[in-house]
C-alpha cells in the first residue's frame, strides 16, 4: 500500500511484508535505532533512521531510540543530548520508546547468572593477550581455556565477587560456553562481561563489570520486543551468537536479525573513530562543522532534513556494500532548495559600478518576485540608484571569444533592473580595475526594451548605498580523493584532506531583503547557489551566510552522460 510517508521498497520492507502476511509477531513491528553515544550521528546513521523508523512509521508499529552504552569510557551525555536532537531533527519521534542499555544493567546481570547456573559461562582468568592467543584464527580452531572447567558454584562466586569490585580489571572475564573450535570465531567463547573500574555517565559508581555488546545488544532486542533488528554487515557473522544467547537462555521474545549494507560515500569518511580525530586534531571547527558528513554538521550548514530523507530514500538498501555518488546527495539537496529556497541577489566580490547618467541622490524601488515558479512566495522590493556592484568575474576589460558578460563598450543586463553598458574602465595605481562607468537605458527598466533589442547575459548586482554587508563561507568537499580511506603507503585518511575545503569570502553585499533573514533561513542567491544564515556565527550586525550548495547539478550531467549511452 502507497501513502504519505511509504519508504521505496527494499529487502527489508519485503520481509516485514512477508511476516505481515503470515501473522508472524502478531503483525506487530518494532524495530530501534540503537547508536552507541561515542559521537555525533553522521549521514550514515541517517540511513539507518530512515530504514528503521520508515519500516516503523510504514506499518503502524514502534521504532525504539536505544542508547547502547555499555562502554562506560568512552561515552558521554553531551553525545546522548546531539544524538536525540539529530534523530528530532530528521523528522523522528520515538514517542515514549526512549531506552538505555544501561537501564538493562540489573537484568542483564541476572541473565549472565542464568547462563552460569546453567553450566554455559564461566569465569576465565586467563589475560586479554592469552585470551588471543587461545582463541586460534580464521584457518586454525581455537583452544580451551584452563578455566573453561570451573563447576557453576565457582563461577557464581567468582562472578559475584567481580561484581563487587574485589578484582583488577583484566583480572577475570565472564566468557560464554560455547566452542571454541567453531569456524564462526565469535562464537568461540566470547567473553561477555568485563571489569571496568569506571564511572558511567548513567549509572555512576554502582557498577564495575560492564556487559559486552554482543551480550547486551540481542538481550536489549528482547526485552523490548524488537522484532525485526535491524544492523549493517559487520555483524553478520555475530548473527549465530545473537541467536545462541536468545535461544540458551529462552527467551520469550527472540527478534530477527537482518544485515544491510552500511552507507559509504565517496569524497567522506563515515566512521566516528575518524570524525572524532577531525575534531580532535582542529581540522574542522567542531562536530558541526558545515563541512562535516555529520547530521549537525548538515543542519548548520544549511541542508533541509527533507533532503536527507529524501537522498537515504534514493540510494535503497541492499546488502551489497557500495560508494555512493556524493553528488546524488548534492542533487537531493538541490532538489529540495530549488523549490524552498526565494531568490535574492548578492555579490560575492563586488566590483563598483557608477551609472553616470542617473540622477545622483535618486534611489527607486523595483519589484522582483521571490520565487519565479511560485508567486505564493510574493514579491520583494531592490533599490536601484547610481552607485551599484557586480561581481568582479562579470567583467573583463579583454574579453575572450565565449565571454558574454560585461566588457568595454558592451550591454547586459541587470537582473528585474535596466540595461547598462561600460564606457569606461577606473584603475588604482597598481593598475587594478575599481570602478567601472557605465551609462543606463531608462527605457529598459524590469529586463526590456521597446525596440526589443538583445544582450547576451544578465548579471546580478546590488544598490551599493542600501546592501548590507555579509561574510560568506564557501566549502568544498573535506577530502580531495573519492575514497578518502585509501591513503598512501604510510600515511593515514588525514593525507587526502583537502586544504581548500574551506574559503572565507568578507566583504560581500547582499540586498537588503536579507537584512533580517532569520537564524538557519535558506536562500539561493540568484546565479550562485543556495545559501543559509549561519545559526551559530551570523549576528544583525554582521550577517555571516554558509553557501549550502552550488548551482551546478553534477548529478543530472552523469545521468544525462549515462542516458545518452545506454540510448
Ligand atoms: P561508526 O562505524 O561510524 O563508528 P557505529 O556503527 O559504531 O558507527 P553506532 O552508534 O553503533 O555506530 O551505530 C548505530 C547504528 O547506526 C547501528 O545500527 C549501525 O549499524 C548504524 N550505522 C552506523 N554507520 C552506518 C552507515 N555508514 N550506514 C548505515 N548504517 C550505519
Ligand atoms: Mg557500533
Amino acid at each position: 500500500m502507497m501513502n504519505a510517508t511509504a519508504i521505496a521498497s527494499n529487502f527489508i520492507k519485503t520481509i516485514v511484508e512477508e511476516d505481515q502476511r503470515t501473522g508472524k509477531n502478531n503483525g506487530h513491528v518494532i524495530t530501534r535505532f540503537p547508536p552507541e553515544p561515542n559521537g555525533y550521528l553522521h549521514i550514515g546513521h541517517a540511513k539507518s533512521i530512515c530504514l528503521n523508523f520508515g519500516l516503523a512509521r510504514e506499518f503502524n508499529g514502534a521504532c525504539h531510540l536505544r542508547f547502547d552504552d555499555t562502554n562506560p569510557i568512552k561515552e558521554d551525555v553531551e553525545y546522548v543530548e546531539s544524538i536525540k536532537r539529530d534523530v528530532r531533527w530528521l523528522g523522528f519521534d520515538w514517542g515514549e520508546n526512549l531506552f538505555f542499555a544501561s537501564d538493562y544493567f540489573d537484568r542483564l546481570h541476572d541473565f549472565a547468572v542464568a547462563l552460569i547456573r546453567r553450566g554455559k559461562a564461566y569465569v576465565c582468568s586467563l589475560s586479554t593477550e592469552e585470551i588471543r592467543a587461545y582463541r586460534g584464527t580464521l584457518t586454525e580452531p581455537g583452544r580451551d581455556s584452563p578455566y573453561r572447567n570451573r563447576d557453576v558454584a565457582e563461577n557464581l562466586d567468582l562472578f559475584a565477587r567481580m561484581r563487587a569490585g574485589e578484582f583488577e580489571e583484566g583480572g577475570h572475564v565472564l566468557r560464554a560456553k560455547i566452542d571454541m573450535a567453531s569456524p564462526n570465531v565469535s562464537l568461540r567463547d566470547p567473553v561477555i562481561y568485563r571489569i571496568k573500574k569506571a564511572v558511567h555517565h548513567r549509572t555512576g559508581d554502582v557498577w564495575c563489570i560492564y556487559p559486552m555488546y554482543d551480550f547486551a545488544h540481542c538481550l536489549s532486542d528482547s526485552i523490548e520486543g524488537v522484532t525485526h533488528s535491524i544492523c549493517t554487515l559487520e555483524f553478520e557473522n555475530n548473527r549465530p551468537l545473537y541467536h545462541w544467547f536468545l535461544d540458551t537462555l529462552e527467551t520469550p521474545c527472540h527478534p530477527e536479525q537482518i544485515e544491510f549494507a552500511r552507507l559509504n560515500l565517496s569524497y567522506t569518511v563515515l566512521s566516528k573513530r575518524k570524525l572524532i580525530q577531525l575534531v580532535r586534531d582542529k581540522i574542522v571547527s567542531g562536530w558541526d562543522d558545515p563541512r562535516m558528513p555529520t547530521i549537525s554538521g548538515m543542519r548548520r550548514r544549511g541542508v533541509p532534513p527533507q533532503a536527507l530523507r529524501n537522498f537515504c530514500d534514493r540510494i535503497g538498501v541492499a546488502r551489497a556494500d557500495s560508494m555512493v555518488d556524493i553528488s546524488l546527495l548534492e542533487h537531493c539537496i538541490r532538489d529540495v532548495l530549488n523549490v524552498r529556497a526565494p531568490r535574492v541577489m548578492a555579490v560575492l566580490r563586488p566590483l563598483k559600478v557608477v551609472i553616470t547618467n542617473y540622477p545622483e541622490g535618486q534611489v527607486e524601488e523595483l519589484e522582483a518576485p521571490l520565487h519565479p515558479e511560485n508567486p505564493d512566495m510574493g514579491n520583494r522590493t531592490i533599490p536601484f540608484a547610481r552607485e551599484l556592484y557586480i561581481e568582479q568575474d562579470d567583467f573583463m576589460e579583454e574579453p575572450p571569444k565565449k565571454f558574454y558578460r560585461l566588457a568595454p563598450g558592451r550591454e547586459v543586463r541587470l537582473r528585474y533592473g535596466y540595461y547598462i553598458t561600460c564606457r569606461e574602465v577606473i584603475k588604482n595605481d597598481q593598475g587594478e580595475i575599481v570602478e567601472l562607468r557605465c551609462t543606463y537605458d531608462p527605457a529598459s527598466r524590469g529586463g526590456g526594451t521597446p525596440d526589443g533589442r538583445k544582450v547576451k547575459a544578465t548579471l546580478h548586482w546590488v544598490c551599493a548605498q542600501t546592501a548590507n554587508p555579509a561574510r560568506v563561507r564557501i566549502y568544498d568537499h573535506l577530502f580531495t580523493t573519492a575514497n578518502p580511506n585509501e591513503a598512501p603507503e604510510g600515511k593515514d585518511f588525514r593525507a587526502n584532506i583537502n586544504p581548500n575545503s574551506l574559503e572565507v569570502l568578507e566583504g560581500c553585499r547582499v540586498e537588503p531583503h536579507l537584512a533580517g533573514a532569520e537564524s538557519g533561513s535558506r536562500w539561493q542567491f540568484e546565479r550562485l547557489g543556495y545559501f543559509s544564515v549561519d545559526p551559530v556565527d551570523s549576528t544583525p550586525d554582521e550577517l555571516i551566510f554558509n553557501r549550502i550548495i552550488s548551482l551546478r547539478d553534477t548529478w543530472a550531467k552523469v545521468q544525462a552522460a549515462e542516458g545518452k549511452k545506454t540510448s
